[in-house]
Formats: structure tokens, C-alpha cells, sequence
């Protein structure tokens, strides 16, 4: 049988071809039939320009209704679907044209220019432009393609998607999903959270991510049910459109935002039946004030690109603050210590997972895909957790080098590489510390050749500001004669993260 995750999604379209999939906040709203026809058209076109099953397509556009019908035909085609942050700039774009080796590209028309200097050297075949209205040569020349599809046959171990993660060591990381992987997580999450047809997402997310792409839409198009597109998060468009919705899907610094809004009451949310988050811890001060103020419980779930979904509190029992709830069904999470015995409940260990949901591995990296597993396959996530007595899960830290700031990871070795090329600076450590809005705001610290010849704080931003997306860039630079290490020389972040806790309280 077709283990293609579009076959599963269809299935699960709705009977009425009228029934809506997508409303935007420009008043555009494209049906379940429209979609497919869309999807076909597109699968038709990149299949005419020669690509075949396995191919990559690299994108990275603006949030559109077409930049899933993009995904769609990707999936639908058998071709791999490599979406890539809108803020990642050129230099860490030939990374992944390289490491990727795309066949096709889709972005946007101001950037067709710069894709096509970067991919000359990497066998880059095409290019389509598909800008933030959805318009491009994309969609035009789509047109003219048949709206008639027949969907490729896929193994359950075929690769659907290839999302980069960084990693400690500075060099993002494919991370290889399969076409199983997301049909197990996403009948998983129908069913955790009860997903009905009659639901409608707000979806606020972006659509180069796990959570946007994934547990949301995924969710949405499971359910047959309909979402609200809006480009970004704007706590005043999304209190404007809650009355209209019943799920909010969001990273905590939605709901930081959201009760930072004298006009966010429990009016405004009359209509809403789950308000849930991850990507990013949730403090438990915010789960109490959103209790306070809208009589809502948010419900915490727990994930990563390489996972999918693991865990999740439940829709009917207790919301437990401070906890990722439970195990979903057919994951099997492990708490376990340094010699890898499992241990008691509220013991810290090092969190890992199997299941259907696991990731096949790292585009050939071989090497490092077994670094992560253990021998009875469990993949080591890198967080640090604890059991309750019942069975619900906390992440309490975690035993890999990352800052999240609004819900993406930074690796704190990727900038430090960078900041210890600049002309003055001897070296350097990146923190993340305690931020309202962001969570976690990305400090860093230098240790100057010459305490009396500082490099300009504002020359280092705008060095770096060139090379990286925006989030990762520090947000201030601490000025110190030495980091502080332990006896084998490690540097103690630990030690700086404690000295500069209230930096940005
Ligand atoms: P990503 O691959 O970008 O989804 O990031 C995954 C990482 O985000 C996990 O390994 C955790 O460190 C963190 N994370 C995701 N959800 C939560 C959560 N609810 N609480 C704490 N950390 C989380």
C-alpha cells in the first residue's frame, strides 16, 4: 500500500468539496478542492522539469496558502520538501545548497539572483519565485499544468522532509522525516487532543518550522477541519480573530504577549476550546496569569525537529504547570542517568525516545546520526527530565549547548566561531538569559586581546548581522578580562548564566 503521507491526508479530506481549508486575513479562502487542484498542478510542474522521487526542493519564501500547496506537491511527488527560515542570509544559505544539494529551489523574487550564484556550483536545475501574495513564476506556470495527479508511491522510510537543525558543533544538520514518521505523530496528536472537524487553527506560526508546519497544518489537514492564516504574530490581529477560532497553537511568547494586551480578557476567548504550547518552556508564572485572566488552562506539549511530538498534557485531566504531560500514544520516553539506567521518579536523567515518530537520521552524516542513538534505538534528545509520581514529564534543563530565544534554537558555537575571527576578540561564550518576552535572550560575552583596546560593541552586532539571521545575533555584548572554567579548562556557562541572571529582568 502507499505509505505517501498525502494518501493519509486525503483520506482524511473532508466529504464536502466546499468545505473551507484556509482563510487569510486578506479575505482569501481557498476549499479542500481547490487545494488539490493546486497541489496537482504543482506536482505536475516540477515533475516536467525533470526532477524525480528523492530530489530535494529548497524553499524559502514568505508565508502563503501557496507555500503549502508547495509543500503538498513535494510530498505528493515523492520529492523531499527542505523549507528554510526566512532570515537566514547568504552565507549560511551556501551551507545548505551545498550540504544539500538541491535539485530545485523556490524563493523569493528578490533573492533568484543571489540562489542562482549560490547553486551554479552545486547543480542547482530551476529556480521558481513565489513572493509573500503568492504570485510568481511558481504559481503561473503551475497554471498551465493538468490538475490531475497520480500520487508517487512511498515507503513508510522514505525521506518526506529534510528540516536543518544546528548543532553543537556549529554545522546545521539535516534532519531526514519520513513519510511514517509523520503519519505516526500526527494520528498521534489527533487523537491526544481530540481534533474535530468543526475545529479552526489560528495559525500565527511560521511555516519553515516543525510546529508550523507540522503539528499545525498536519493537525488541520488530519481533522479535515479549516485554519485562519495569519502572516505573523500581532497580539492585536490575533485577539481581533480568536472569537472566530477554537485552537491557538503558539510558542510561549504568544501567550507572554498576548497578556501583556489590556484588551486579552476571557470575552476574547469565549470561543476557544485548547490554547497550546511548546517549542520553548512555559513558565509557570504565565500558566497562572493565562488561568487568571481567561479561565483557560494552556496546555504544554514537548517536541524536537528529530522527534516530532513526544509528549503532551491531556485535553480532558489535569494540566500539570511546569510539565510536558505524558507520553503520547506509541512513544516511549525514557529517563535514564550517565551509565543509562533508568532512574527513579523525580530523579533528573537524560531524557530519550522511540517510536514510529523518530527521525531516520542526519543527511549523511552518518557518524553523528549513531552518536545520537543508543544500541536498543532510543534517540538521545539532549534535555534533561524528570517523572512525577504520575507519570508526567518536566524538562528541567538541558545537557546540550542552546539558547532558545522566542521559540528558535540557537547554537551557541555558531556565533562564537564567528566572533572569535573578529579582529580583537580572543574568545568568546555564548548565553542565553532569562527574558520575559523571549525566554531566553542571546548574550554574549568577549574576552578581548586588549581590555584596552575593546573592539566597538556596534562593529561586532553589524559583523555579525551580515552572516546570521537576525535571532541569532546577541543582543548585548558583556565586556570580561577571563571566562570562568573548570579544572579540565571547560568553560563554566553554568557560572555566567548565574552572574548575569538579571540582565534583562
Ligand atoms: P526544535 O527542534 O526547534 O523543535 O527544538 C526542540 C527543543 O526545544 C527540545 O529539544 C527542547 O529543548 C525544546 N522544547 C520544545 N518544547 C519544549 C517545552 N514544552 N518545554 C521545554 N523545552 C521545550
Amino acid at each position: 500500500m502507499n505509505k505517501n503521507i498525502y494518501t493519509v491526508f486525503e483520506q482524511h479530506f473532508p466529504s464536502s468539496s466546499d468545505s473551507v481549508f484556509i482563510e487569510t486575513v486578506s479575505g482569501e479562502s481557498y476549499t479542500y478542492a481547490v487545494l488539490q487542484q493546486h497541489v496537482a498542478r504543482i506536482a505536475n510542474l516540477l515533475l516536467a522539469h525533470g526532477l524525480t522521487k528523492g530530489d530535494r526542493v529548497a524553499v524559502q519564501v514568505e508565508k502563503s496558502p501557496q507555500v503549502l500547496f508547495l509543500y503538498l506537491a513535494c510530498l505528493r511527488a515523492g520529492l523531499i520538501y527542505l523549507p528554510l527560515n526566512t532570515a537566514y542570509t547568504e552565507s549560511e544559505l551556501a551551507y545548505f545548497l551545498e550540504n544539500a544539494r538541491p535539485a530545485t529551489v523556490v524563493c523569493d523574487p528578490c533573492s533568484e539572483e543571489m540562489f542562482a550564484r549560490l547553486g551554479e556550483a552545486h547543480g542547482l536545475r530551476n529556480i521558481f519565485c513565489l513572493d509573500a501574495q503568492g504570485a510568481g513564476t511558481l504559481m503561473s506556470l503551475a497554471a498551465r499544468q493538468s490538475d490531475m495527479f497520480t500520487t508517487v508511491e512511498c515507503g513508510k522510510d522514505d525521506v518526506a522532509v529534510i528540516l536543518y537543525t544546528s548543532g553543537t558543533t556549529g554545522r546545521p544538520k539535516g534532519a531526514m522525516i519520513t513519510h511514517g514518521n509523520l503519519a505516526a505523530n500526527g494520528m498521534a496528536l489527533q487523537k491526544t487532543w481530540h481534533w474535530r472537524q468543526d475545529d479552526i487553527l489560528l495559525h500565527a506560526l511560521p511555516i519553515f518550522h516543525i510546529h508550523g508546519l507540522f503539528v499545525a497544518c498536519h493537525n488541520v489537514l488530519l481533522g479535515g477541519s479549516k485554519m485562519l492564516f495569519v502572516p505573523k504574530f500581532d497580539a492585536k490581529r490575533i485577539i481581533e480573530l480568536l472569537p472566530k477560532a477554537t485552537v491557538l497553537m503558539g510558542v510561549p511568547t504568544f501567550y507572554t504577549r498576548l497578556l501583556d494586551s489590556p484588551d486579552f480578557n476571557r470575552d476574547v476567548c469565549r470561543n476557544i476550546r485548547l490554547f497550546i504550547s511548546g517549542s520553548a518552556p512555559l513558565l509557570e508564572q504565565t500558566f497562572i496569569e493565562f488561568q487568571e485572566r481567561t479561565g483557560h488552562t494552556i496546555l504544554e506539549r514537548y517536541g524536537m525537529t528529530e522527534t516530532g511530538m513526544n509528549t503532551s498534557n491531556p485535553v480532558d485531566g489535569a494540566r500539570v504547570a511546569g510539565t510536558v504531560g505524558l507520553p503520547l500514544p506509541g512513544v516511549e520516553v525514557r529517563i535514564v542517568d550517565d551509565s543509562g539506567q533508568t532512574v527513579q521518579a523525580d530523579t533528573v536523567g537524560l531524557l530519550q525516545v522511540r517510536g514510529e515518530n523518530v527521525f531516520k537520521g542526519y543527511w549523511q552524516m552518518p557518524e553523528k546520526t549513531a552518536e545520537d542513538f543508543t544500541q536498543d534505538g532510543f534517540f538521545i534528545t539532549g534535555d534533561l527530565a524528570k517523572f512525577d509520581n504520575s507519570g508526567y514529564i518536566a524538562i528541567v534543563g538541558r545537557n546540550k549547548d542552546m539558547v532558545i530565544t522566542g521559540g528558535y534554537n540557537v547554537y551557541p558555537k555558531e556565533i562564537e566561531l564567528l566572533l572569535d575571527e573578529i579582529e580583537g576578540i580572543r574568545e568568546s561564550a555564548i548565553i542565553g538569559l532569562p527574558h520575559k518576552d523571549f525566554g531566553e535572550a542571546v548574550t554574549a560575552v568577549i574576552i578581548p586581546d586588549d581590555i584596552e583596546h575593546v573592539p566597538d560593541e556596534k562593529t561586532i552586532i553589524s559583523q555579525l548581522k551580515a552572516k546570521l539571521a537576525n535571532y541569532k545575533v546577541p543582543k548585548k555584548i558583556i565586556v570580561l578580562e577571563q571566562l570562568p572554567r573548570n579544572t579540565m579548562g571547560k568553560v563554566q556557562k553554568n557560572v555566567l548564566r548565574e552572574k548575569y541572571a538579571d540582565l534583562w529582568r
